[in-house]
């Protein structure tokens, strides 16, 4: 069966790679991100043949209510937006902002979406982070964001069993995409994440898409409020 499959953040990075696997599964899929030079470089960008590119930020409600009352079915929703600012997320008006997209634009989208699912019996899959469990000096908002996306997938995991929507995170360790470019291009920073990373590797959006694929398939049907590490062991240490 063709499922329709909606991914936020999907024109870059571990969302790009998880449009890409669903389309190449032969689900139809819709990627969603910020209207603006990415999404434009996406369109003309030949690995997203046959993904129906959008644009939508996640914390413009009236726009996610929009998009979720135009797409008719769907089966599976991946909540992958999101944005890091670092030691600026000290500021406050940062520190909501990363809030509003990261945690309240994962929120958005479930709620918005919820009748769908409900309908075809669907699956949420949320991104969380080594950051839902552990802290980041440097990083308190995109931190505080993973750890709610962790809960709120727990509560609407639970919240929404008895209506068949299966409700499942991963949490990526270190994969090399756009948010992570800078660390990657510091050797010696890039060096200290491999020694601390037990499988001693970068993560790719291809792993992380593996694990989202297993989590939104019927092979994961009695699953729902887990938290799934893809982080080459990181977690474990
Ligand atoms: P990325 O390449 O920067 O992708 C982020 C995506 O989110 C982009 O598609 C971006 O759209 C979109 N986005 C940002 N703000 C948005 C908004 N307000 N509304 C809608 N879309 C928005 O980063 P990534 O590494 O693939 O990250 C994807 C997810 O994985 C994030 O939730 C991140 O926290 C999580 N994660 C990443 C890592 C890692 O090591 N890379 C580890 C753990 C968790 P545009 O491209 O249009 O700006």
């Amino acid at each position: 069966m063709t499922r329709k499959v909606l991914v936020s953040g999907g024109t870059s990075g571990i969302g790009a790679g998880i449009a890409q696997a669903f389309r190449d599964h032969g689900d139809s899929v819709i990627a969603v991100g910020l209207a603006g030079p990415e999404l434009d470089t996406a369109a003309k960008d030949g690995a997203f043949r046959g993904i129906t590119l959008k644009a939508l930020d996640v914390s413009d409600q009236q726009a996610v209510d929009d998009l979720a009352g135009s797409l008719g079915d769907l089966d599976v929703l991946v909540n992958c937006a999101g944005m890091i600012r670092r030691m600026a997320e000290y500021e406050m008006a940062t520190f909501l902002k990363v809030l509003d997209v990261n945690l309240s634009g994962t929120m958005r989208l479930c709620m918005a979406c919820k009748p769908q699912l409900a309908a075809r019996r669907g699956a949420i899959v949320n991104m969380a982070s080594m950051l839902s469990f552990f802290g980041g000096p440097a990083v308190p908002a995109y931190s505080a964001s993973k750890g709610g996306v962790m809960q709120l997938t727990k509560s609407l995991a639970v919240a929404w069993a008895k209506e068949g929507i299966r409700v499942n995170a991963v949490a990526p360790g270190w994969i090399a995409t756009p948010l992570t470019q800078a660390l990657q291009d510091d050797a010696a920073r890039s060096q200290v994440i491999l020694d601390r990373t037990p499988m001693a590797r970068w993560g790719t959006p291809a792993d992380v898409a593996k694990a989202v694929l297993f989590l939104a398939s019927d092979k994961a049907d009695f699953i729902t409020g887990a938290i799934l590490p893809v982080d080459g062991g990181y977690a474990a240490m």
